[in-house]
C-alpha cells in the first residue's frame, strides 16, 4: 500500500515514465527495464508487490534457457562455456531475489508474507533441479578433471572446485539407488527439524511460572515487573505476575528474584524442555536425526556427518576443532571454578546455608557484578547518541581504508526512514552506496543484520559496484532525546558495519562465492574492538548535549567488564560445543540414549555441577539446523578476530601496512580464497588463541 502511494507522489512530480500507479503489467514491471536511477540502485519507489511474481517466474524461465544452453554447448566444456556461463547465469531472479528478501526481512506486509509462500518451495525446487542436474553435473565434471592444466587463477580455481565438491556433496557421484536413499534421507531429516522446532516451541510456551504474592518479586526491577503484568495480561491472568522460559523473560527473573525456590523452578522448567516423555518429547526425535546423519555422511563416502560439515569450513576437520575446543576448556574452566568460590563466599557471608546451584549462577553473579564491575548502560547511553556512533563507524573505516562518506538525499530507498551514503576510495572514486535503516518498527523483524542488494563483481566484463543494506533496531529517540544506544547497541554498528566493510571492499570477478561459518564473523567481530577502544571512544563518545568527551573512569569500566563472568561464559558455551561435536563425530549408528550420552559426554569432560551446557539435547535446536557440527563456530571466529586485532596492536590501531594486508588478503577476496590461505596471507602464520584468552581474562 505504502509503495503505491509513493508512486502516486512520484508521477505527480514527473519521472516515472509515465506509468500509472495501477498498472502492473509486464511492460511497466520495473524489473523488466534499466532502472535509470542513480547507481543503478533498484527503483524501490516503483516497485510493487504485484510485481514479484512475475518477476520471480520471467527471472527463473531466463535462467533454465541458459542452463538449458549451457548443457546443449556443442563445443568441449571449458572453464568459460561452463562455469563462468553458470556465474552468469540467473541475473534478473538475483535482482528480482535480494529486493524481495530484504523487504520480507525489514519491511513486511501480508502481501509479501503470501508471496514469500508460496514463493519459496519454487526457488527450492528451481534450484535444487540447476544442482541435481546430471547434464550440467557431467560438463562440470570435465572442467573439474582437467584443472590442472588449465591455466586458471587462483579464484577461478577455488569457484570450480567448491562448484565441484557441491555437486558432490549433494550426491552427483551415487548411483540411482544411493541417490533415492539421500534423498530420502534429507526429506525426513527436514520433517524431524520441523517436528524438533515445534516440540520446542510448544515446551517454552507450555510453562508459566505464575506469580500470585507480591512477595516474591523481592529484588526484581521495576521494568522487570512491568513486563511480567504484561505477560499475565496476555493470559489473561489478573493479579499476578508471569515468567516464562523465554529468555528475555527468564533471564532477569534469575538475575534479580531473591526467592530461591522460585529461581529453581523457572530454571528447572526451562532445562527439562524436550524431556519430559510427554507428546512433545524431543529424546527419539535427535537420537533418530543423529543416525540419519550418520547413514548420510557414510552414504556420501565420509567417516562421520563432522567430517562430511567440516571439509567445507576453515577448520576443515574434526580434529581441528577439538584441539580449539579442548584447550579453550582447560583455560575456561578454572576461571569457573573461581568464580563458584567467589560467589559461594557471598551466599556463606549472607548465613545462606547452602551450595551454589545452577539455577543461583545469575543471582550472585549480578551480586558480584555489582561490586566489582558496575557498569550502568545509562550512564553511557548520553555519550552513544546514534548519529555520533555512526560518525565513529565512519572514522574508523577512515582510519583503515582511507573511506569516506557522503549522505544522499532524493534516493530511492527500501523504506523512507532508511538513511542513504555514497561511500567514495581515498582517490575520489565512487566505491559503494549503502542504506542504513536504525530503528525498529512492525514492519521489520528483530535483531540487526548486513545484506546486499548488489555485490561487487565483474561476471560479464562490466564492474559492478556494491549496494549494501545495513538494519538494526536499535532504540528510538524520544520526545525529549535523540536516539541514545546502549553499549551493546553500539557494538553491534560496528559489527554490522563490518559485514558492510566486507561488501564494500569485494574486489572479485565472479558472482558465486562461498563462505564459512566460521570465518564470516571475522570481518565483523574485528570492528568491535575499535568500537570500544578508549583513542576512538573519545573521538565519537561524545556527551549529546556538552559535547564532553566519555569519562576515563568510564572507559576503565567499559574495559574492565569485558572479563565478568567469562569462566562461565565459556564453559557453558564450549560444553555445548563439545556435545555437538561428540553426536556429530559418532561413525556407526546406534541405539542412542540422549540422555545417557549427554551425561557421559559431559562427564568425561569434567563439566562442573553448578552449570548446564548452554544447550541440553532435547532443545539444542542450532544442531538439528544449520549449526550441526558448526556450534563451535563462534569461538574460532573469536580466535580469529582477536589475533587479528592484535595484529593492529603489535603494530598501531591504524597501522597502514596491517590494514592494507586486511584489506587485500581479507576482505577483497572474501567468499573466493581459501579461508586458511587468506588467514595466513594475513598475518603471517596460523591463528593463535593467546589474545583471545588474554582479551576474556582466562589466562
Ligand atoms: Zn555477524
Amino acid at each position: 500500500m505504502r509503495r503505491i502511494i509513493l508512486a502516486a507522489v512520484c508521477l505527480a512530480v514527473a519521472g516515472c515514465g509515465g506509468q500509472t500507479t495501477e498498472d502492473t503489467s509486464v511492460d511497466a514491471n520495473p524489473f523488466f527495464a534499466d532502472y535509470g536511477t542513480p547507481f543503478n540502485v533498484h527503483p524501490f519507489d516503483r516497485i510493487d508487490e504485484a510485481h514479484f511474481m512475475p518477476a520471480f517466474e520471467k527471472g527463473m524461465e531466463e535462467q533454465n534457457i541458459e542452463i538449458e544452453a549451457i548443457v546443449a554447448n556443442p563445443e568441449p566444456p571449458t572453464f568459460d562455456n561452463t562455469i563462468a556461463a553458470l556465474d552468469r547465469s540467473g541475473e534478473l531472479l538475483g535482482e528480482v531475489s535480494r529486493v524481495f528478501f530484504a523487504l520480507t526481512g525489514s519491511n513486511t506486509n501480508d502481501e509479501i508474507q503470501e508471496i514469500q509462500k508460496e514463493i519459496a518451495p519454487r526457488l527450492a525446487a528451481h534450484r535444487d533441479e540447476i544442482q541435481l542436474n546430471p547434464e550440467l553435473f557431467a560438463r562440470i565434471k570435465v572442467v573439474y578433471d582437467e584443472r590442472e592444466n588449465a591455466g586458471l587463477n587462483r579464484e577461478q580455481l577455488f569457484l570450480l572446485e567448491n562448484l565441484y565438491q557441491r555437486y558432490v556433496r549433494n550426491g552427483a557421484v551415487l548411483d540411482d539407488d544411493e541417490q533415492a536413499r539421500l534423498k530420502e534421507i534429507n526429506q525426513r531429516l527436514s520433517q524431524l527439524r520441523v517436528d524438533f522446532g515445534k516440540n520446542l516451541l510448544a515446551e517454552t510456551n507450555a510453562f508459566k511460572l505464575v506469580v500470585t504474592d507480591e512477595a516474591d518479586l523481592a529484588g526484581l526491577p521495576e521494568g522487570v515487573i512491568e513486563t511480567a503484568v504484561a505477560t499475565a495480561a496476555r493470559e489473561e491472568l489478573e493479579n499476578a505476575w508471569v515468567f516464562t522460559t523465554h529468555k528475555p523473560s527468564m533471564l532477569p527473573f534469575l538475575t534479580y528474584a531473591e526467592n530461591r525456590d522460585l529461581r529453581e523452578q523457572l530454571f528447572t522448567a526451562y532445562t527439562v524442555r524436550g524431556d519430559q516423555n510427554n507428546s512433545n518429547d524431543n529424546k527419539a526425535i535427535m537420537a533418530e536425526i543423529i543416525n540419519l546423519r550418520i547413514e548420510k555422511a557414510r552414504l556420501l563416502g565420509y567417516d562421520s556427518f563432522a567430517h562430511y560439515t567440516l571439509e567445507t569450513r576453515m577448520a576443515g576437520a574434526p580434529e581441528a576443532v577439538y584441539d580449539l575446543l579442548d584447550q579453550l576448556w582447560a583455560a575456561s574452566v578454572p576461571v569457573a571454578e573461581r568464580e563458584v568460590v567467589e560467589m559461594q563466599a557471598i551466599i556463606d557471608a549472607e548465613g545462606g546455608g547452602f551450595e551454589l546451584a545452577p539455577w543461583d549462577w545469575w543471582y550472585y553473579a549480578e551480586k558480584v557484578r555489582k561490586a566489582q564491575y558496575d557498569l550502568d548502560d545509562n550512564e553511557l547511553r548520553p555519550y552513544f547518541e546514534r548519529s555520533r556512533v555512526r560518525d565513529g563507524v565512519f572514522y574508523v573505516a577512515n582510519q583503515l581504508y582511507g573511506l569516506t562518506f557522503e549522505e544522499l538525499h532524493d534516493m530511492p530507498k527500501p523504506h523512507p526512514d532508511a538513511e542513504v551514503f555514497e561511500v567514495f576510495e581515498s582517490d575520489g572514486e565512487h566505491a559503494a552506496v549503502i542504506y542504513m535503516d536504525y530503528h525498529p518498527r512492525e514492519s521489520k523483524r528483530g535483531g540487526a543484520w548486513c545484506g546486499r542488494f548488489r555485490s561487487q563483481n565483474r561476471a560479464n566484463g562490466v564492474e559492478v559496484d556494491p549496494v549494501i543494506n545495513l538494519v538494526t533496531n536499535f532504540t528510538t529517540a524520544t520526545e525529549d532525546t535523540p536516539a541514545l544506544l546502549s553499549l551493546d547497541e553500539v557494538t553491534t554498528l560496528f559489527h554490522e558495519f563490518g559485514h558492510a566493510l566486507d561488501g564494500i571492499l569485494a574486489d572479485v570477478t565472479y558472482r558465486t562465492s562461498f563462505r564459512s561459518t566460521d570465518f564470516a564473523e571475522l570481518p565483523s567481530q574485528i570492528m568491535e574492538h575499535w568500537a570500544l577502544h578508549p583513542e576512538v571512544l573519545k573521538v565519537y563518545a561524545t556527551h549529546y548535549q556538552t559535547n564532553e568527551p566519555i569519562p576515563d573512569e568510564l572507559i576503565a569500566k567499559i574495559e574492565k567488564s569485558s572479563t565478568f563472568n567469562q569462566g562461565f561464559n565459556q564453559v557453558e558455551y564450549l560444553a555445548a560445543s563439545l556435545l555437538d561435536m561428540e553426536y556429530h563425530t559418532l561413525s556407526e549408528p546406534t541405539e542412542l540414549d540422549v540422555n545417557a550420552f549427554e551425561k557421559a559426554a559431559m562427564d568425561e569432560i569434567g563439566l562442573i555441577p553448578e552449570i548446564v551446557p548452554r544447550y541440553r539435547t532435547t532443545y539444542f535446536s542450532h544442531i538439528t539446523g544449520g549449526y550441526a557440527a558448526g556450534y563451535y563456530g563462534y569461538i574460532w571466529s573469536g580466535v580469529l578476530d582477536h589475533d587479528a586485532f592484535a595484529a593492529f596492536e603489535e603494530t598501531s590501531l591504524f597501522d597502514q601496512e596491517t590494514a592494507q594486508r586486511f584489506r587485500n588478503e581479507v576482505l577483497a577476496v572474501s567468499g573466493t580464497a581459501d579461508f586458511m590461505d587468506m588467514w595466513v596471507a594475513f598475518r603471517g602464520r596460523e591463528p593463535e588463541i593467546e589474545p583471545l584468552l588474554r582479551n576474556l581474562g582466562l589466562q
